[in-house]
């Protein structure tokens, strides 16, 4: 009985010390359980490219690596005209207030200005939807954001329920700047009304807008006798320079007696002029909008003559003297300093297009060894076409071959883009910006031959290591300077700048490459399209109000930006939150990045395109004069008999051994006969 009793004890004993180590099993599969958890969320977090409905506003995690390359967003044309009376829908204070209250609490919309919030309020139409109606869908392209007015409506993504949007919240909002594919489902849970906007009124009237304003503008400052001798090119500059600034009643704008630096144009409201006589104000004149005053203030060292005070909230455009004196007189704007390049640009360019290459007489050129032994090599596959290494039969010449489908060209409406990268391209003869040699066509794509720039891409370079150290940024920031100006002394702005574009040739020297946005503009003028990589998109651009070759100066400051820290300034996964942050402005260096590299990015990223660095009246040299770059020897890097700093970065071995490796494309393009591509 007693051996029973303690075989029994025994038994219960070693059961509990199983039942424990069971226990502390589980505790760990579930802690294991919890960190799969957490890594799945963060790789979701990582993947949630694009989602554009408002989550949960959890604070976003700093600072957030770029760790894709970029998307690009390509413009689209905009209609000549909207009928903007159909367009237009009255509201009720109510539903304006609604609105409102509804865009500012949007991250992005909330930071464009107030006319266009106005406008957006405006232009809003109603529509109504059944209980379980889909307003959109995942993965389908998005021509309209909404706003809740009232009802409840449900969010999917692939299937999962995310949240619900009731009244006064924002959904799809990324699409009334460009067509993007929705990230996610919204169905309607009960009945619903929503308030909605379609992109093509929305840029159609910004557009119309911004034109009427920049015309209008120019129209005050002809009436200027201080300015009246001035172009219309030297006049659109001051424009830029120009910032709005909002008075309230009863403000003082300018005071007798102080030393005055500003000028104003009066765009809204009423500013009353008054003058101390024997201690007492004198209201001398009441001024309205498009009269200016304190002209004086630009062209010499004056005191105020008068006191100005608003009547009513105003607004004015103005001008400080010192940003005046760095835009005017534009005459002297000289884009260009060097004298090697002033000689070719006098002499006739020869052309490196040749008429006697064949596309037969191109040999793929395989991989060596590993995964893809065999196959064709693929330098680079972009978001229009993809780039394979080929080489010239008889004498064994290496070519970068880019191949486009045709097919998908028309599809996302890019024939004019196309065309206008060989044309460019073609015409473009600088050590800086990679050489077209040739153009073929067939029925299913179009082929771009280009010089082959072995050292691969700086995008590659800079992920491999990191961030570059200050002297391998400047010089790769060098060569863009040279590509920029050669490219803006042609009138051409390029518009995609981004490590992603810039290739390094055998020697180590940065080349563009990626003509695609690349456009030609007359000085003075500007253009409306969105255009560009979120990351590098200057303020003016997300803001519809027109822009012109300063957008070039923007982007260069983000690179020097990205290289030497590793990652731009303002990223996020989602786009709308780069959009916000771009228009906030507020950049945050780390502490190890240089007095001279903070001020020249600084200097590139001012929000008015008049004052950035690069595109005042001295132009493209104040950026090669900044100090950032230290002791550059301009004419020697010109002459390619500078030793570039970034050869230790690029790889010895087979030719393809500086570039990821990509599996051959197994597809065929679809034919296509529309004949757009006739002129390629
Ligand atoms: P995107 O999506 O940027 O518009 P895309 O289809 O227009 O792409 P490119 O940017 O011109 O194509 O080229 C895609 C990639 O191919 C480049 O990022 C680069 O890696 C590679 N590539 C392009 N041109 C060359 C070249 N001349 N020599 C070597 N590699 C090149
Ligand atoms: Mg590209």
């Amino acid at each position: 009985m007693e051996t029973q009793l303690e075989e029994l004890r025994q038994q219960l004993e070693k059961q509990s010390l199983i039942n424990q180590e069971l226990r502390r099993q589980n505790q760990e599969l579930e802690q294991r359980l919890q960190e799969k958890e957490k890594a799945l969320q963060e790789l979701h977090a990582q993947y949630r490219h694009d989602i554009e409905f408002p989550a949960p506003s959890d604070a976003e995690p700093q600072p957030e690596f770029r760790k894709s390359r970029a998307a690009v967003i390509a413009p689209e044309p905009i209609p000549e005209t909207v009928d903007v009376r159909k367009a237009r829908v009255k509201k009720t204070d109510s539903e304006t207030d609604l609105i409102v209250k509804a865009i500012q609490k949007n991250d992005f919309l909330s930071r464009l200005d107030d006319e266009q919030i106005a406008m957006m309020v405006d232009l809003l139409e109603t529509s109504d939807v059944r209980r379980g109606g889909e307003v959109i869908r995942e993965g389908s392209e998005g021509d309209s954001m909404y706003i809740v007015a009232g009802g409840e409506l449900l969010v999917t993504q692939a299937g999962r329920d995310l949240r619900t949007l009731t009244s006064g919240d924002i959904f799809g909002e990324l699409a009334i700047l460009y067509n993007c594919k929705r990230t996610a489902t919204v169905k309607a849970k009960t009945e619903v009304r929503l308030w909605r906007m379609e992109r093509q009124t929305y840029r159609t009237i910004i557009t119309n807008k911004s034109k009427k304003k920049r015309e209008q503008l120019l129209g005050f400052l002809k009436t200027s006798r201080t300015l009246k001798d001035l172009n219309d090119v030297q006049l659109s500059k001051i424009i830029d320079s120009m910032e709005e600034v909002k008075y309230q009643n009863k403000d003082v704008i300018v005071r007798e007696g102080a030393e005055a630096n500003t000028f104003y144009i009066i765009l809204k409201g009423e500013v009353l002029v008054t003058k101390s006589v024997n201690g007492l104000q004198k209201q001398i004149r009441r001024m309205g909008k498009g009269e200016h005053f304190g002209e004086q203030a630009l062209i010499r060292e004056v005191l105020r003559t008068a006191t100005c005070t608003a009547d009513g909230p105003v607004t004015c455009f103005s001008i400080d003297k010192e940003v005046f004196e760095e835009t005017i007189p534009v005459e002297h704007l000289e884009l260009f300093d060097d004298s090697k390049m002033l000689q070719e640009a006098q002499a006739p360019e020869k052309s490196s297009f040749s008429s006697t290459l064949r596309l037969k007489d191109l040999v793929p050129v395989l991989y060596q060894e590993g995964r893809f032994q065999g196959d064709p090599v693929t330098l680079g596959v972009g978001g229009f076409g993809r780039v394979e290494l080929m080489s010239r039969s008889n004498h064994g010449h290496l070519y970068a071959v880019k191949r486009v489908s045709k097919k998908h060209v028309v599809a996302k409406r890019q024939e004019e883009h196309v065309l206008f990268e060989k044309k460019i391209l073609k015409a473009i003869q600088c050590d800086f910006v990679v050489r077209l040699h040739a153009t073929f066509k067939d029925t299913r794509y179009i082929y771009m031959v280009m010089e082959f720039c072995g050292g691969g891409e700086v995008w590659t370079k800079l992920k491999e290591v990191g961030r570059f150290d200050e002297q391998t940024a400047a010089f790769c920031t060098a060569c863009v300077v040279e590509a920029y100006a050669y490219l803006h002394k042609k009138n051409i702005m390029y518009r995609d700048l981004k490590p992603e574009n810039l290739m390094l040739d055998a020697r180590g020297y940065v080349k563009l490459v990626d003509f695609g946005f690349a456009r030609e503009l007359v000085r003075g003028e500007k253009t409306y399209s969105f255009v560009g990589t979120p990351e590098y998109m200057a303020p003016e651009i997300i803001k519809n109000q027109g822009h012109d070759f300063a957008v070039d100066f923007w982007s260069l400051g983000i690179l020097i930006y990205e290289l030497l820290v590793g990652s731009p300034p303002f990223s996020s996964s989602e786009p709308q939150k780069i959009y916000a942050k771009i228009l906030d402005g507020v950049m945050t260096f780390p502490p190890y990045l240089s007095e001279a590299a903070k001020s020249i990015i600084s200097k590139l990223c001012r929000p008015r395109p008049g004052q950035r660095l690069g595109n005042t009246k001295n132009g493209i040299k104040e950026v090669r004069h900044h100090r950032w770059f230290g002791n550059m020897n301009w004419h020697k890097l010109r002459m390619a008999q500078l030793d570039a700093p970034t050869v230790r970065l690029i790889r010895k071995g087979p030719c393809y051994i500086n570039f990821d490796r990509f599996p051959e494309d197994q597809t065929k393009a679809d034919e296509e006969f529309s004949g757009w591509d006739r002129d390629f």
